[in-house]
């Protein structure tokens, strides 16, 4: 309890009664933190338009007895604000914070997941800046990114069941990544060898240099892989 210092970004905003409003942060040191924000949509708060999604603000909370937390101070380190002026760019933003806020643990700290999630937002707003069109299969580039990041890194280069490095023509979601033509069983998914190769591309190649390719099979392979792990369905991938 008491007065604590953190940074983090500001994944989803919720009204509260006339002048308040909850906020959800994913932190640096204190993981995902719901807060209130006290007269906030008063047009003299003090807090302005810092505490809307897509920034990533420094902050000042007070932690109390209850669940939620409180902010007393903020201050806006980069905004991704613009990001919503495409669609594209909006709609794959919103669920790298769906996806994030379903893996993110309360009040448990993991900085890689704040380091993609930034780095998504930044990859997006750079397209809209730039007016280049936001590459469509970046959503499964972060959700493959960001199963990795919480421990289920798919297997892309060699047979999950055997090793092998040969006739790689599956993708096991169970297994956790992919199979060869002899190890394969019924349930499990048929990829190409061009899907492989591109699965290992989104894998290592960081958002910015990421353009768009004709993603095929990956968007669903990597949608269900996500379900499967993240245990719900995301309602931002049935939306496309
Ligand atoms: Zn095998």
């Amino acid at each position: 309890m008491g007065l604590y210092k953190d940074h983090g970004a500001v994944m989803r905003t919720m009204r509260l009664g006339e002048a308040d409003r909850i906020v959800t942060i994913l932190t640096h040191d204190h993981g995902k933190v719901r807060a209130v924000v006290k007269g906030v949509r008063k047009t003299k708060s003090r807090f302005g338009a810092r505490l809307e999604p897509f920034g990533h603000v420094d902050l000042m909370m007070w932690e109390g007895r209850g669940e939620l937390q409180t902010v007393s101070q903020a201050e806006l380190v980069a905004s991704y604000a613009d990001l919503r002026r495409d669609y594209e760019a909006y709609a794959t933003a919103q669920l790298m914070c769906e996806a994030t806020d379903v893996v993110a643990p309360d009040a448990e700290t993991n900085p890689r997941l704040l380091r993609l999630l930034l780095a998504g937002w930044r990859a997006l707003a750079g397209h809209v800046r730039q007016g280049t069109p936001v590459p469509h299969v970046l959503r499964s580039a972060y959700l493959l990114k960001l199963l990795g990041v919480t421990g289920f890194a798919p297997g892309l280069r060699h047979c999950m069941a055997c090793g092998g490095e040969d006739g790689l023509s599956a993708f096991g979601i169970d297994a956790g990544g992919v199979l060869c033509a002899s190890c394969r069983g019924p349930s499990d998914v048929s990829v190409d060898p061009a899907s492989v190769r591109l699965l290992q591309d989104l894998w290592r190649t960081p958002f910015e240099q990421i353009s768009d390719v004709h993603a095929g099979e990956v968007d669903g392979i990597v949608a269900r892989a996500a379900e499967y792990h993240l245990d719900r369905r995301l309602r931002s991938l049935a939306a496309t």
